[in-house]
């Protein structure tokens, strides 16, 4: 299945309209997260590294010698329910979730050392990478971020499909998610969630908000021999009565963590998108797509005159 742009044209702010924007920011110091992935199975200790201005989130597999995998757009593969990078024989699964908390609590440079593939599942949500960055401490860098603002409607939808995202010229200065979850003959209830995406509200409206699957496609994955070590615990798994030993921490606590999983997928654009953005039934596969729209939009902006040349026309890079 591969999307399609709807509307294509769309237009990205110049560096004229970027004065007002923060400062690229990193950590103080190192900080370690450990936990086992939860397909694998396998342990994994995460060190989230302080990193230099204009490096931007970077994963080290320590445990291939340093092998590294950018996190950004080139670098992702496809899979099902999750968000997987791979750069040769170097690869990191699900990474959505602490992207997330980077891009959320406004981290721009970051080295992220692995000791196996998979990042730790933890509780389904973000709130232990959120803890963690806090007790590192967020360092500013020299530079300003370069945002890419969307400035005209940018829509991708699933063919055959009522999943779609969009992106809108940003009502703030930064980026709004909202999210409408409709599963109909599934036993999740409707819902949707909007919120500006800032740390604040990132380390109270979502960042605990944790992944869910029905019944029936846990069952289907344990049956494949994926997520063994994971019980109802560990994530909502839903039956006809709602989650399973387990109590909602929201009524929409599943479309909190979509919208929480937006953020992680947009921040493979390796800089922060300035946009409002409204998605239905979206996953990883549109998120990214989305992604590549607007990495092309900015490719294709009109190019400030250089001094004695002609505007160039760009093509190439990514995604
Ligand atoms: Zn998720």
């Amino acid at each position: 299945m591969t999307a399609a742009p709807g509307m294509a044209t769309a237009t990205v702010a110049g560096p004229a309209e970027q004065a007002c924007c923060r400062f690229q920011q990193t950590l103080r110091r190192p900080v370690v997260v450990s936990g086992r992935g939860y397909w694998s199975g396998e342990a994994n200790r995460v060190e989230l590294r302080p990193a230099s201005l204009g490096s931007g989130i970077v994963f080290v597999r320590d445990d291939l010698g340093g092998l590294r995998v950018p996190a950004t757009l080139s670098w992702r593969v496809e899979a099902s329910s999750r968000t997987n990078l791979q750069a040769g024989p170097a690869t990191v699964e699900m990474v959505e979730h602490l992207l997330s908390s980077l891009a959320g609590l406004g981290i721009d440079c970051c080295e992220v050392g692995l000791t196996a593939a998979e990042l730790p599942g933890l509780d389904g949500s973000a709130a232990a990478f959120v803890d963690a960055i806090e007790q590192a401490g967020i360092a500013t860098l020299d530079q300003r971020i370069e945002p890419l603002i969307v400035t005209a409607p940018i829509t991708i939808a699933e063919p055959g499909s009522v999943a779609r995202i969009e992106a809108v010229p940003p009502t703030t200065s930064g980026l709004t998610v909202s999210y409408d979850l409709d599963y109909p003959g599934r036993p999740i209830p409707p819902q949707r969630f909007e919120t500006a995406i800032t740390p604040q509200r990132y380390r109270s409206e979502l960042a605990a908000a944790r992944t869910f699957l029905p019944e029936e496609d846990a069952r289907r994955l344990q049956a494949a021999g994926r997520g063994l070590t994971v019980s109802t615990g560990d994530l909502l798994v839903f039956g006809p009565d709602g989650p399973i030993g387990n109590t909602l921490r929201w009524p929409e606590e599943c479309a909190r963590h979509k919208v929480l999983d937006v953020v992680g997928d947009l921040a493979l654009a390796g800089r922060p998108i300035w946009a409002d953005v409204r998605a239905s039934r979206s996953g990883h596969r549109l998120n990214a797509a989305l992604v590549a729209a607007v990495l092309a939009a900015d490719r294709n902006k009109p190019s400030l005159p250089a001094t004695g040349g002609t505007a160039k026309p760009e093509g190439g890079g990514d995604g």
